[in-house]
């Protein structure tokens, strides 16, 4: 691997180089596109602005920019460019083990202590270091990336069903969420949860059957498709734990002879306990898709593809409804040929009348995990594309390029399933497909 921290100690001296007067935070400003525009390119700061005779810290950063943003530069308003001081070392690296999920600590609520869960876990997990707590307490690591090391089983008492948050200005699909977990064994490099889960352990709830019995009155959400539906899997993926905690089997008999729809989100192929079950027609297992070579660089722990749509086909043939997630799409070289095979390769596997609803979302990030990737996937590639502060806040990439993903993918799509729902995630209504 390359040696980012070397390159990351040039670009400031390249910068100060560069700019010997300027004050700390422009330095900083123009560090940091070094670094990036060496990272994408393979180049060493030294050769970076080699050529240019530099008058003042505005050329600099003007010449940067162009660089950096060869397709924004000049449309986008200077606000748009997000250039954080660079922290390579704010955060210890992720840890790409791929290893069976099994805590050293377990913490168990005194409350849910003899819960059925709880007893699978201590039956499951032996060796684990137990811990009684007698109220909620602080039971995580320091270290986002030693999470996996302790497992948490709470009774939840607040957070059972919402409707899903999008983000503003959005076409809203009309989703509601029950979080059914805290906490991921898997390392996506783009994961929302390294920058905003505050308590670093597996966090898993005793009280399934609350959850559920809070959806009947529950104020919730619907959207264009013409059922209620409801998911897990916003703060963790549904089935990785599934042998533990065993939430589907409650959630399929629940939703028995129900109008909504149940999804359950996945990139696992942990579909056992469900094919022990009578299939439901409103009941979804929903994978998030991507080419393999994304698969194997961002989102590392996953289960491959060809496992995903294996899985995806068996549950179908069992009776299941299906769903599928180009959701985060990566822009990547060659990223309209390696997304049609996806969608190729979903045909030639699973049968299309069994597929609910598709999904479609250009990879999208607060500004703040931006330095949570750099700092703990110091080698990622997502960061190397181009990504501006757009109109929710969040960074994207620009319109005219996610405009092109829905029109490529969009169309292919239902091409593909005349008979699915297709629809476009967290996006602006008028890139609508
Ligand atoms: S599967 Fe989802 S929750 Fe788990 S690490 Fe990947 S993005 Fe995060």
């Amino acid at each position: 691997m390359k040696d980012f921290l070397k390159l990351q100690e040039d670009s400031t001296l390249r910068a100060e180089e560069l700019l010997p007067e300027a004050g700390i935070n422009k330095k900083r400003e123009i560090s940091r596109l070094i670094f990036e525009i060496c990272k994408r390119d393979g180049l060493e700061p030294k050769q970076i602005l080699s050529g240019e005779k530099i008058k003042n810290f505005e050329q600099a950063k003007k010449s940067l920019l162009a660089l950096r943003y060869p397709l924004s530069f000049s449309k986008a308003p200077a606000s748009s460019y997000y250039l954080p001081k660079l922290d390579l070392q704010a955060l210890p690296d992720a840890e790409i083990k791929q290893e069976e999920f099994y805590p050293k600590n377990l913490f168990i609520e005194k409350e849910v202590l003899n819960s059925p869960l709880a007893k699978r876990a201590l039956d499951l997990f032996p060796k684990a270091k137990l811990t009684v707590l007698e109220k909620k307490t602080f039971c995580g690591s320091p270290n986002y990336s030693k999470r996996k090391e302790n497992l948490v089983i709470i009774k939840e008492n607040f957070d059972f069903i919402k409707p899903c948050p999008c983000t503003k200005n959005c076409f809203c699909c009309g989703y509601n969420l029950v979080n059914l977990g805290f906490g991921c064994a898997y390392e996506c490099s783009y994961c929302f949860l390294q920058q905003y889960q505050n308590l670093h352990a597996v966090v898993l709830p005793a009280n399934i059957e609350d959850f559920l019995s809070k959806i009947d009155g529950a104020k919730l959400r619907k959207g264009p498709f013409p059922h209620i539906r409801i998911g897990s899997g916003e703060f963790t993926d549904s089935l990785l734990f599934d042998h533990i905690t065993e939430y589907s089997s409650a959630i399929v008999k629940f939703f028995k002879g129900r109008p909504e729809y149940f999804e359950f989100k996945t990139k696992s192929a942990n579909i056992g306990n469900l094919l022990k079950l009578e299939a439901l027609p409103n009941i979804v297992i929903g994978w998030s898709v991507n080419p393999q070579n994304i698969i194997s660089s961002a989102e590392p722990l996953t289960q491959p593809l060809k496992n995903r749509l294996a899985a995806a086909a068996k549950a179908a043939r069992h009776g299941y409804k299906t769903a599928f997630h180009f959701d985060p799409v990566i822009i990547h070289e060659n990223w309209r040929e390696n997304y049609l095979k996806v969608i190729e390769e979903i045909k030639n596997t699973v049968p299309a009348e069994s597929i609910a609803w598709i999904s479609i979302g250009t990879l999208r990030f607060s500004r703040e995990l931006k330095k949570c990737i750099e700092s703990r996937f110091k080698d990622n590639k997502i960061l190397d594309g181009e990504f501006l502060l757009d109109f929710d806040g969040k960074m994207r990439y620009p319109k005219t390029l996610r405009k092109e993903v829905y029109q490529t993918l969009g169309p292919a799509l239902k091409k593909a399933f005349p008979q699915t729902y297709v629809y476009l995630c967290m996006e602006e209504a008028d890139l609508q497909i």
